[in-house]
């Protein structure tokens, strides 16, 4: 009695859990926030497959499933339930990690071991139960769990297609065709359809995806063609790992079909293919926040001088090659002395960090920001002249004398809004903090960083002498026709 009672609790919060999963907002069927490209090729793509699976499932059932097939199925499915549970913390650990980066599922080793020993109808009942599992640990958005899904059917029929072929086929169905050279080929044909299919299906829906489609091509940043790519078929590292892992499957199917246990060679191998593959990330992870909290200054999160010399080496050659102009900003807060004097060290930090802040966010993802020392912040804007970079400078200039910065007093109490005016209009002149700027730009101002940085250094002591609270361009070594119009 107390069993059924406790046997009745479970199965009541499964039922919970199930309801909670489904209703959750990232399972939803959201397949039209998805966007109108990857929808369409959905759309066309997953019914194309779904019917060539029914054509070869009508074809499977009419030649009749034998009990070997029922067997072979009985023992993929005892070694993907024990893999996939087995593994289940691993796999996501690293989903969660790899974001939106391709991931590659070693699940495969099991979909290609069916693909090749099972009957269509058998294969895709298998891919079904594991990719449904794999779903209500993962919980994504279902519309591209099942594109992901419908995309390993297709590498499945894709792998069957090769096996009828090749001799792979009756090799399977036990005729002696030996293991010679014509299955091996079979084998090789097999991992690589499994791989096209698999690429083709995702990568569409992936690069379709892109927003870079909805900029205009002008607006696109360089390089973006590698980038896309990269997003879609994933890295040299990510695409090596998936034909590893589909080679050994073909190895174990190979010799799974000579003695039939060999099948659940899938269970120790897949299990250290995963938990190694998440270790391996987890390293890479902690390599990337060293680089990352080495190259970025804390206080103001702009890049440290190192991280930006570098970057800017490559923005220059890049830029020296397209013949385009560069210009940079030397960005320096005025009477910031008098700021850590009045208010204490503090409240000039959290000044620096706002000051950070904004400067983050008025830059485009191409320029670099960077924390030169003390109050003192560089901005370079590849691909850009002179004529924009003075009014880039001036929306800098004007956001921080406009700016308000909640400030928090050394000895607690309410929030206090730093250049707030108060009720007249009225600010109090120790809380108008204001920045001066000297401007110059590659090639008017010179034909290296360092000469450039001079100059523009040169025209910030003059804004300084000018009265500060603005900005100034540089004394201009040749002139251009637009730069004529400035100087
Ligand atoms: P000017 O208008 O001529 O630039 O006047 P200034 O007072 O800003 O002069 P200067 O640029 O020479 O002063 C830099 C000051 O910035 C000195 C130092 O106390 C302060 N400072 C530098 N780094 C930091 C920091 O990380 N935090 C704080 N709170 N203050 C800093
Ligand atoms: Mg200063
Ligand atoms: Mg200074």
């Amino acid at each position: 009695m107390q069993r059924v009672a406790i046997c009745l609790t479970r199965m009541i919060s499964q039922v919970r859990y199930a309801a909670r999963v489904i209703s959750h907002p990232r399972s939803r069927w959201r397949l039209w926030e998805w966007g109108r490209r990857p929808v369409t090729w959905a759309l066309i793509a997953e019914p194309l497959v779904l019917a060539w699976a029914a054509v070869e499932s009508v074809d499977a059932f009419g030649a009749g499933i034998d009990a070997v097939a029922w067997v072979r199925f009985a023992f993929l499915c005892v070694a993907a339930v024990v893999y996939v549970i087995g593994t289940n913390v691993a796999e996501e650990r690293r989903r969660g990690r790899a974001g939106d980066k391709t991931h590659v599922d070693h699940t495969s080793l099991v979909f290609f071991a069916a693909a090749v020993v099972l009957p269509v109808p058998l294969a895709i009942v298998l891919i079904a139960l594991v990719r449904f599992h794999r779903w209500w640990i993962a919980r994504k958005p279902v519309h591209k769990f099942v594109h992901s899904s419908v995309a390993i059917c297709c590498s499945a029929l894709g792998v069957h297609g090769v096996a009828g072929l090749t001799p792979l086929r009756e090799w399977v169905g036990g005729v002696q065709v030996g293991l010679g050279a014509p299955v091996a080929l079979g084998l090789v044909g097999a991992v690589a359809a499994y791989y096209a299919a698999q690429t083709v299906m995702v990568g569409a829906a992936r690069g379709l995806a892109s927003s870079v489609w909805d900029q205009a091509p002008a607006e696109r940043e360089d390089g973006w063609r590698g980038r896309l790519w990269v997003h879609m078929v994933g890295d040299r590292s990510d695409n090596a790992e998936i034909v590893v892992t589909l080679l050994i499957a073909a190895m174990i199917t190979w010799w799974a079909l000579a003695w039939l246990p060999v099948l659940l060679f899938v269970i120790p191998v897949g299990a250290y293919l995963t938990i190694r593959g998440q270790r391996l990330e987890e390293k890479q992870q902690e390599i990337d926040d060293l680089a990352r909290t080495a190259e970025i200054d804390t206080r103001t999160g702009l890049l440290m001088v190192a991280a930006f010399e570098k970057a800017t080496a490559k923005v220059l050659s890049r830029a020296v090659r397209g013949g385009e102009p560069t210009s940079l900003l030397i960005i320096d807060i005025d009477h910031f002395k008098k700021v850590n004097d009045t208010f204490g060290h503090t409240t000039g930090d959290e000044v620096l960090a706002a000051i950070g802040e904004l400067l983050r966010d008025v830059s485009r993802p191409s320029d670099l920001a960077c924390r030169w020392g003390g109050e003192e912040m560089v901005l370079l804007l590849p691909d850009t002249d002179l004529v924009t970079a003075l009014a880039v400078a001036e929306r800098i200039r004007a956001a921080v004398e406009a700016m308000t910065i909640p400030i928090t007093k050394a000895a607690g109490g309410d929030v206090w809004y730093m250049g707030l005016a108060d009720h007249n209009g009225v600010r109090k002149p120790e809380e108008i903090r204001t920045v001066s700027i000297g401007v110059a730009s590659i090639p008017v101002h010179g034909d290296h960083f360092g000469e450039a940085f001079e100059r523009a250094d040169q025209a910030l002591y003059a804004a300084k002498a000018g009265g500060r609270n603005r900005v100034r361009a540089a004394e201009a070594v040749r002139l251009t026709e637009t730069d004529q119009v400035v100087t």
